[in-house]
């Protein structure tokens, strides 16, 4: 008889608890039966649902990071956090403290924007587990991140699906998966030849430039094979998500932008793979459910049968891969060219991508404009090569000023 292994318990702290990663998180939490406890919830402002979670999953603490919010303005939530025994904090510098406690064991990211970075580099600095979300902590800060990871002991575990899989494709054929490993070996001992990015090709995938060119809004809002947030909704569709995946894949793999490539795979059940030296490729399989790629991450290296769905092996199914057109999405090309710069042109491109998509949600900007404005703001912009962290803020400013300026012209 084999004495069965209990998986180690550790505790999770969850910044971005009412958004869709964060509520796929806590269905994981709830599969893992109290090995999992979670030991803080973040949100921003959707109140209610985090009372509802302070009242199934107990958190010792709880961070609203609304600055302009106060107790005052939530006695609810006052009351259900005296009811439940949480401390209650408000502001991201209060996500900073509580990231670095030492009941804590993996942070789970999956806030947007600025407070993602900060409190990343917290965690990190604390030498925590972080299991990453958040985009802007690697496409804006990929540098600093990485320094932080390998000066501190602490480790990044990606949770978009793509870096997921590719992770576990590195470990499934051999290649060395811990960050940083990839970069000490030169290229002819590494046993990678290159990472390729799987893209659904998102809902324009067939469409004219022309067509492209008459894309509204809900249009834009109607994703084939993902379920996700309004922004990122946008993002697949220019394929400047797949650009800012390339910039990720860049920092979490340590390889050269000239090692990743993409395919379009309309139907989103190979979510990445990696081809090794000898020309074996490995690619990892599941239905597009985000709670596989975060179970992996907040329980790395266990699998336990987890709440994503499964593969149904009684129909017949058909996988399809082209190579993208870049001409119809020039986001690509863009991607690998701020991959290759680093510096402060992630932190520009973010920022010009993120004011071009409200404009869009406006109505200010049309569809393919998006990645134009991108573009000319990354050619006007003074490159820095090694940026600390207040001059990445200052490009991220100019770049949003600038692109502001651009659109009202
Ligand atoms: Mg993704």
């Amino acid at each position: 008889m084999f004495e069965k292994n209990c998986p180690k318990s550790r505790s999770i702290a969850l910044l971005g608890s009412t958004g869709s990663i964060g509520r796929s998180t806590l269905d994981v939490v709830r599969a893992a039966q109290g090995r999992l406890p979670v030991f803080a919830l973040s949100a921003h402002a959707n109140i209610p649902l985090l009372r509802e979670q302070m009242d199934e999953f107990r958190p010792r603490q709880v961070v609203v990071t609304d600055h302009s919010k106060k107790p005052g303005d939530f006695p609810d939530l006052v009351e259900t956090a005296k009811k439940t025994g949480a401390d209650l904090f408000f502001g991201s510098e209060a996500l900073c403290r509580m990231v670095a406690q030492p009941e804590v064991e993996v942070i789970v990211s999956a806030i947007v924007g600025s407070a993602g970075l900060q409190s990343t580099l917290s965690a990190l600095e604390a030498g925590k587990t972080v299991a990453l979300a958040n985009k802007e902590s690697l496409v804006v800060g990929g540098e600093l991140v990485k320094k932080a990871e390998s000066k501190h002991g602490g480790r990044i575990i990606p949770i978009d699906s793509e870096h997921s899989a590719i992770w576990q494709c590195l470990e499934a054929g051999g290649g060395r998966r811990e960050a940083g490993d990839m970069a000490q070996s030169s290229s002819l001992q590494s046993p990678v030849s290159r990472l390729i990015l799987t893209a659904s090709g998102g809902p324009f995938r067939k469409f004219s430039q022309q067509e492209l060119e008459r894309v509204t809004v809900s249009d834009a809002l109607a994703h084939p094979t993902w379920e996700m947030g309004k922004k990122i909704t946008v993002d697949s569709a220019t394929l400047i998500n797949k650009a800012l995946e390339i910039i990720e894949a860049r920092w979490f793999f340590d390889l050269s932008p000239d090692q990743i490539s993409v395919m379009i795979h309309p139907q989103s059940v190979v979510h990445s793979m990696v081809e090794f030296v000898d020309g074996a490729v490995f690619a990892q399989l599941s239905p597009p459910d985000m709670r596989l790629p975060i179970q992996w991450a907040i329980d790395y290296p266990e699998r336990f049968p987890g709440p994503a769905q499964r593969v149904d092996w009684s129909k017949m199914m058909t996988l399809e891969f082209f190579p993208p057109d870049f001409d119809r999405f020039p986001a690509l090309r863009l991607g690998l060219e701020v991959a290759t710069q680093g510096g402060t042109a992630g932190a520009v491109f973010n920022a010009a991508n993120e004011v071009a998509v409200e404009a869009f949600f406006q109505e200010r900007l049309p569809f393919h404009k998006i990645t134009t404005v991108c573009q000319t703001i990354l050619e006007n912009h003074h490159h820095e090569r090694c940026p600390t962290l207040e001059r990445l803020w200052a490009a991220d400013r100019w770049a949003r000023s600038e692109t502001e300026k651009w659109i009202s012209r």
